[in-house]
């Protein structure tokens, strides 16, 4: 789950690392009341799960009132490469001395996070990492010693980090590798981590986080609680929303096909074989073991949700699961749904001979039983490739 860039901070106060103040507005009288607040000169933020905001025009500064109207009414609902924004972060504006980097990931192949640096902050990171990979420092962090200080100052030196600011960017570090670990975070960015410009002589400076981009695991969300209200739920995709909110695992695709199954395994060898036959899934659902009636018509439901979808694909594997149950449930959907597109079942395992001989009584219209996974893809590929001609 990703979270905008002002409930990362949010977070990161929690955990005392620097960011300025801030509040949030969802109008343009909001942000000129928050603008007052904080005071002038202050930055006016668009709020979406994008990177790149400031090119876009979707980050300003206001001097005054009157600029922080202009700024307010400019980005409000303003397009930023697809998403509209909504929420705007009125945040004190820095003085900005140095734009650095600083982030944690979980890197998977080394089964440990990563801690990166670097002093080329502010721009796009995989530039850097692609134009000058050895401007970034990076080192590992065993997962049971956890972060030592060492790894502060060993990173803050190799990233060439100024003098009088590596203690606090070691600082800074320990934090957010704090931030990653206790909240369960997959990502850790801030880009750019700035130097601040301290007093006239140079001295005095500190350093705070002007951005934050952070992820969390979404299957540790049961256990912070707290979190799980950060959920952008416009960002989210509705029909994913939607099978979420019933409790079926759902993963939507691109494709014209819609495929239930039971087990994950089955779901996905019949997307693979969907595929094969020259077909396009339209998404991944697992109905999971035993499933009855009312998890079937509420499959049904989510996968007809898609507008795209041009037939489905049932495909049952019966062992806990019951194909008798399974055939009830479909029987029952069509009851209450009456779907306007074809479906393809295949039955097979426990009382399949059952279960077909239900759907054959039912005389559905437009459903098709076929003995095998390979025949009943060939066949839903075939009825969608008409479906979609016609
Ligand atoms: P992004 O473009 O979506 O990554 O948004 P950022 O929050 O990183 O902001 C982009 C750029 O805006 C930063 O790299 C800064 O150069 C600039 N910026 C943001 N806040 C301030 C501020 O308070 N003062 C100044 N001078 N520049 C700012
Ligand atoms: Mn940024």
């Amino acid at each position: 789950m990703d979270l905008l860039e002002y409930q990362g901070k949010q977070l990161f106060a929690r955990h005392d690392v620097p960011v300025p103040e801030g509040r949030l507005a969802v109008s343009v009288e909001e942000a000129l009341a928050a603008a007052d607040d904080i005071g002038y000169p202050c930055v006016i933020k668009a709020q979406v799960q994008i990177g790149g905001r400031g090119k876009a025009g979707g980050i300003k500064i206001a001097r005054d009132r009157d600029e922080a109207r202009e700024h307010a009414e400019a980005i409000l609902g303003m397009d930023i490469r697809g998403l509209t924004v909504h929420e705007l972060w009125i945040e004190e504006a820095s003085e900005i001395a140095a734009e650095y980097y600083a982030s944690v990931v979980f890197d998977r192949s080394a089964k440990a996070p990563l801690l990166m640096l670097s002093t080329k902050g502010g721009m796009d990171i995989e530039e850097v990492a692609a134009e000058d990979p050895a401007a970034i420092a990076r080192l590992h962090v065993d997962p049971l010693l956890g972060f030592q200080d060492f790894h502060g100052r060993r990173l803050a030196f190799a990233a060439g980090v100024d003098g009088d600011v590596v203690r606090q960017v070691g600082a800074m570090l320990a934090k957010l590798y704090e931030v990653f670990v206790s909240e369960e975070a997959t990502l850790v960015e801030v880009n750019p981590l700035i130097v601040t410009a301290g007093a006239g002589d140079g001295t005095g400076r500190g350093v705070r986080a002007l951005d934050a981009k952070v992820t969390l695991d979404e299957n540790a969300m049961f256990r912070h609680a707290d979190n799980a209200q950060l959920r952008d739920i416009s960002a989210e995709d509705p029909q994913e929303r939607m099978a979420k909110e019933r409790g079926l695992t759902f993963v939507k695709l691109d494709g014209d096909i819609g495929i239930l199954g039971n087990g994950a395994g089955l779901v996905m060898s019949t997307l693979d074989v969907v595929a094969e036959a020259g077909g396009a899934p339209a998404n991944f659902l697992d109905a999971g073991g035993g499933s009855k009636a009312d998890a079937i018509t509420n499959a049904v439901e989510v996968i007809l949700s898609n507008p795209r979808v041009r037939a489905v694909l049932f495909n049952i594997f019966g062992g806990i699961t019951r194909c008798d149950e399974v055939a009830r449930g479909l029987i029952e959907a069509f009851d209450q749904i009456n779907p306007q597109v074809p479906f393809v079942v295949r039955l097979d395992g426990t009382n399949d001979q059952e279960g077909r001989r239900l759907l054959a009584e039912a005389n559905l219209p437009n459903v098709y039983t076929e003995a095998t996974m390979d025949d009943a893809a060939r066949k839903v590929v075939e009825l969608a490739a008409e479906a979609s001609a016609s």
